[in-house]
């Protein structure tokens, strides 16, 4: 039968697309033109009028607004059990003019902080980190002020890849654990380990002391709270700034499925965690 769970209330409020204001039909012509792919878009996401259009509904400020864009193309090389993006053994080769494009384009438009995130590329000798780097570059040459934040790949846990990235410029180092360390080998691809996540973590941080380190964990897989409690004392052990929290959401019924809808409450309320 079919074991999925319903919708809670509380997350079907949310299904309700953002209307579009100014901000968020400029971003998505320029996009298209220059066939850039957004995780924002891919996902359908709900929170894109929110967050490219610069704080919400009546909200115009464009320094606020967040962009996400996805490097190195739309193919990845592992294949994790929450994750709906397309795997091969052998992407398409990287697009050399992809650095200089992309920065170009973020630099132009009405964005004060943009969230560069990638698929992983080990077909790549370096994971695609120098590439990556070039990215960055070419972006806080182009707009300083821009606030950069790279969601990275843990580059097989090669730290001489991670040093490059935490010493490219970008603001915030951003490597997800995902979950819990019990729940690793279930729900992410069988390269990605958690100690070497942390691992990554803690190397991004003493490579560049002045970024911050940020991971995120889903919750709702089947962990417990004794697990949620160990992974934020590794997480501090490691010297992370920030963690976020989120909502697994099954994006297709080949995908694992969700265990539990976390309230709000608990998210939000409990000064245990
Ligand atoms: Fe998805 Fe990232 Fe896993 Fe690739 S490495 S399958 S993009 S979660």
């Amino acid at each position: 039968g079919d074991k999925r769970l319903r919708l809670p209330p509380w997350l079907k409020k949310e299904q309700v697309f953002a209307s579009e204001n100014d901000n968020v039909k400029r971003l998505k012509k320029q996009l298209g033109k220059l066939k850039l792919s957004t995780v924002c878009q891919e996902a359908r996401c709900p929170n894109l009028g929110e967050c490219w259009g610069g704080g919400g509904e009546g909200v115009r400020d464009e320094s606020i607004a967040t962009a996400t864009i996805m490097l190195m193309g739309d193919t990845c090389t592992r294949g994790c059990r929450f994750c709906s993006v397309k795997t091969s053994r052998a992407p398409p080769p990287l697009d050399p003019l992809e650095p200089e494009k992309t920065a170009e384009a973020i630099a132009s438009w009405g964005v004060g902080y943009v969230v560069l995130t990638s698929v992983d590329r080990d077909d790549l000798p370096d994971g695609g980190a120098a590439h990556l780097a070039r990215c960055v570059h070419q972006l806080k040459e182009k707009k300083p002020e821009l606030l950069v934040e790279c969601l990275l790949p843990d580059f097989a846990g090669n730290l001489e890849n991670v040093q490059l990235l935490a010493r490219s410029g970008l603001d915030v180092y951003a490597h997800n654990v995902e979950t819990v360390e019990g729940l690793t080998k279930w729900v992410r691809d069988p390269r990605a380990k958690y100690r070497q996540s942390l691992a990554v973590l803690k190397h991004a941080k003493s490579s560049n002391p002045r970024l911050l380190t940020k991971t995120s964990i889903m919750l709702g897989l089947g962990e417990t709270d004794e697990e949620i409690r160990q992974t934020l004392r590794d997480l501090r052990e490691h010297e992370v700034d920030v963690v976020t929290f989120g909502q697994y959401m099954q994006p297709t019924k080949r995908h694992l499925l969700v265990r539990e809808w976390v309230t709000p409450e608990k998210l939000v309320g409990d000064s245990n965690y």
